[in-house]
């Protein structure tokens, strides 16, 4: 068998990234991206992080800072985001299949079955492919270990000299050592602010000092996620690529309203719309689900708090937008209190069964006819939308009220996505 070779790519700042993509003016300045109502920062360009901003800051504290240092600020453009993760995604999937997407913008790829001579030599030319592609940068960090590639593009981000790109593949001890010392216990994958106390208090501050300490008592101090992860930082393979037949457990939407509200139409059309997205994400990973629930909060920050859940079974797994709505819409009537202002509402699905299932072992339980007409009606829905736009054919209770969209003052145009947000650009002549 060939040894595994891994590499992460990881994007640069993404969401920031992604904003000066179509703003290059905002190259080397300081800029923030912030959270659905503008409420926490969600990104940080290197010269917003170098002013001391930290990661999750509730950009009321922030507001002096911002304004004393020209701080530019979004709200976060998620179909902008999320339309540059796919087109980085497509690239890497000419690479090679065996590829798991791990967040937004993380990848991971095996590389074994490739015929790759250099590594920082290939490493170099696929971010310089995305660069002049896409326009976003990236690190890549390559390694016998899924840790340890991860481990890498952290280098690769944060040691200039390395200039994006760390290869931990067929190097020396010395080398590797020394990467693994400058990297504070804390960033290494799979430890954390939960395990990084209990680690210090052992004497281990970095990742090569983790990588030394003896298995048993790794699986000691973190079970057998410990052991795990002293051979992974030692270069030996455990945890494998996760992508193939990978399989949602479940699936949640939830918002936090623009102001709260005891209008029933807007809670109402924003159920309907998160069961709309949640039954749309079911389908497109051929499942169904069994089990579905709403809930219902006050806001945290005002006496009183409140949290309410309501939970629905299916006696027949389905994937129907329809039926989910009516079903979740009718347990909201049972909870629905006009006294009370509700701040935050979510939709949940979980105990998921594979779409095919109800093809074949379940036809004498089911109404075939309804199962087969749901699903034809499901897919006519998602193909025009996939055609005309996310929002061109929709169940009428989406559209009942609005005031539970979040608030989006400062978002970028949808450059991407959006016809009427497309960039224009001004020629002038004399
Ligand atoms: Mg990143």
């Amino acid at each position: 068998m060939k040894t595994p070779v891994f590499a992460l790519i990881d994007c640069n700042n993404f969401f920031v990234s992604c904003e000066r993509i179509f703003r290059p003016d905002l190259e080397g300045k300081p800029v923030v991206v912030l959270s659905s109502n503008d409420g926490c920062v969600v990104a940080r360009s290197n010269e917003a992080k170098a002013l001391g901003i930290p990661m999750a800051a509730p950009a009321f504290k922030y507001r002096q800072i911002f304004h004393n240092h020209k701080v530019v600020q979004f709200s976060a453009n998620f179909d902008l985001y999320g339309d540059i993760s796919r087109r980085i995604t497509e690239i890497l999937a000419t690479i090679t299949p065996r590829i798991e997407i791990y967040s937004v913008d993380e990848s991971f790829l095996d590389l074994s079955e490739l015929q790759i001579a250099d590594y920082r030599d290939w490493g170099q030319k696929i971010r310089e492919i995305i660069w002049n592609w896409v326009g976003v940068p990236v690190s890549i960090g390559i390694a016998p270990s899924k840790t340890l590639a991860k481990l890498a593009s952290d280098r690769g981000k944060k040691d200039a000299e390395l200039e994006g790109v760390l290869n931990l593949v067929g190097v020396t001890d010395r080398e590797k050592t020394y990467h693994l010392q400058v990297l504070p216990l804390q960033d290494v994958w799979g430890v954390g602010w939960r395990l990084a106390p209990k680690l210090r208090a052992e004497g281990i501050m970095n990742a090569h000092e983790l990588s030394r300490l003896r298995p048993l008592h790794a699986q000691q101090l973190m079970g057998i996620h410990g052991r795990q992860l002293i051979a992974e930082l030692n270069g030996i393979s455990c945890y494998p690529l996760d992508n193939i037949g990978k399989l949602r457990h479940s699936i949640a939407r939830t918002r936090t309203f623009g102001q709260d509200t005891n209008n029933l139409y807007a809670l109402e059309a924003a159920i309907a719309s998160f069961a709309t997205q949640a039954a749309f994400r079911l389908r497109t990973s051929n499942q169904l689900t069994r089990r579905a629930a709403i809930f219902l909060t006050t806001s945290k920050h005002k006496p009183g708090y409140q949290r309410w859940t309501r939970e629905v079974a299916f006696s027949v797994p389905t994937a129907d937008t329809g039926q989910l709505i009516t079903a979740l819409i009718a347990e909201l009537g049972k909870i629905y209190n006009p006294s009370y202002r509700y701040h935050r509402a979510g939709v949940m699905l979980w105990d998921f069964a594979p779409a095919n299932m109800l093809q074949t072992d379940l036809l004498g339980l089911v109404n075939v006819g309804a199962h087969i007409r749901s699903t034809s009606r499901m897919s006519a829905i998602d193909n025009l939308n996939e055609k005309f736009g996310k929002h061109t054919l929709r169940f009428a209770a989406e559209s009942l009220g609005t005031v539970w969209k979040p608030k989006y003052n400062l978002r970028s145009p949808r450059y991407t996505t959006n016809l009427d947000e497309l960039p224009l650009l001004h020629i002038l002549s004399d």
